[in-house]
């Protein structure tokens, strides 16, 4: 049994599908929560589908750092809470919209990506009076994107995305993910590596990391991409240094035929090639 029909979906000639028009808003009246991404830094990495979102929303809710990014307006409400919260945060969204109100939920870089568009379908789903809620969740330029736009093209062949933190999941389900990935000489992008509590997680994933890769594979570390202090550092795997990443670094992990090379202006760009040796 298919979990849906094609049938229930808009079809490719709706307005929904054509680039110029954002996904189609509700009738009137009927509350709803969309959820969004600004990007990973800056407006100009916010898509124009989002700006109209946050422009037509009544209320926005989201963790405050991420809120505080997005313009005030006048007699729109902001609701912002801490980064650990993101169930309660989501019920009380998917509340204010059962109320009748346009809700935005806000993440930062792309809302799908370690982000609030899961927490918000949790609530949803578990939770049988907001069965009629519509959800709707709008694409943002993830970090991974921004920051390997900014080296060169270090995920230009097949990679993986994982994050460090093992805040919501047991550290050794982190270990082997890095551990096949690794092994299947997969690029690597590595979210949320470090915080100011968590500080032993860089040198145990190099140390795992190095049990698959050579030493010389090249890491790109990423920080504040797009932002004021942006800073993209590329050492060898076997010199990173834990201490030098926190909570405002991605890093890229190189595969085998990631190439770190010197510009005629002396830039380092990192880049993988989207050949594969047979
Ligand atoms: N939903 C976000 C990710 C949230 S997890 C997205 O799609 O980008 C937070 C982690 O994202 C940070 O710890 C860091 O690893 C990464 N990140 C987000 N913005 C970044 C930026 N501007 N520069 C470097 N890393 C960033």
């Amino acid at each position: 049994m298919p979990y849906f029909s094609l049938a229930l979906l808009p079809s490719p000639t709706s307005a929904a599908a054509r680039d110029d028009l954002p996904a189609p808003a509700p009738v009137t009246g009927q509350g709803e929560v969309t959820v969004i991404g600004l990007g990973p830094a800056g407006p100009r990495w916010l898509t124009p589908e989002v700006g109209r979102a946050l422009r037509e929303a009544e209320h926005l809710v989201g963790y405050g750092p991420y809120v505080d990014r997005v313009p005030v307006r006048p007699g729109q409400e902001r609701h912002t809470s801490g980064n650990q919260v993101e169930t309660e945060r989501a019920a009380h969204a998917l509340d204010l919209a059962l109320g009748g109100a346009r809700v935005v939920v806000v993440s930062s870089g792309d809302p799908g990506v370690f982000a609030m568009a899961s927490a918000v379908y949790e609530v949803a789903t578990a939770e049988p009076r907001f069965a009629g809620v519509p959800v709707r969740v709008l694409p943002g330029l993830t970090a991974a994107q921004a920051a390997a736009s900014r080296i060169g093209a270090p995920l230009g062949h097949d990679f993986a995305i994982l994050s460090l933190s093992d805040r919501l999941k047991p550290w050794p389900v982190i270990e082997s993910r890095l551990a096949a990935a690794s092994a299947a000489d997969l690029v690597l992008a590595l979210y949320n590596p470090a915080s100011a509590s968590r500080r032993w997680q860089v040198g145990a994933a190099k140390d795992v990391l190095l049990r698959h890769r050579d030493p010389k594979t090249p890491v790109v570390v990423a920080r504040d991409v797009g932002r004021p202090g942006e800073k993209l550092t590329v050492v060898s795997l076997g010199d990173l240094d834990p201490e030098t990443v926190d909570m405002k670094c991605l890093l890229i992990i190189g595969s085998s035929t990631t190439q770190v090379s010197t510009r005629g202006d002396e830039s380092v760009v990192v880049w993988t090639p989207r050949t594969y040796p047979a």
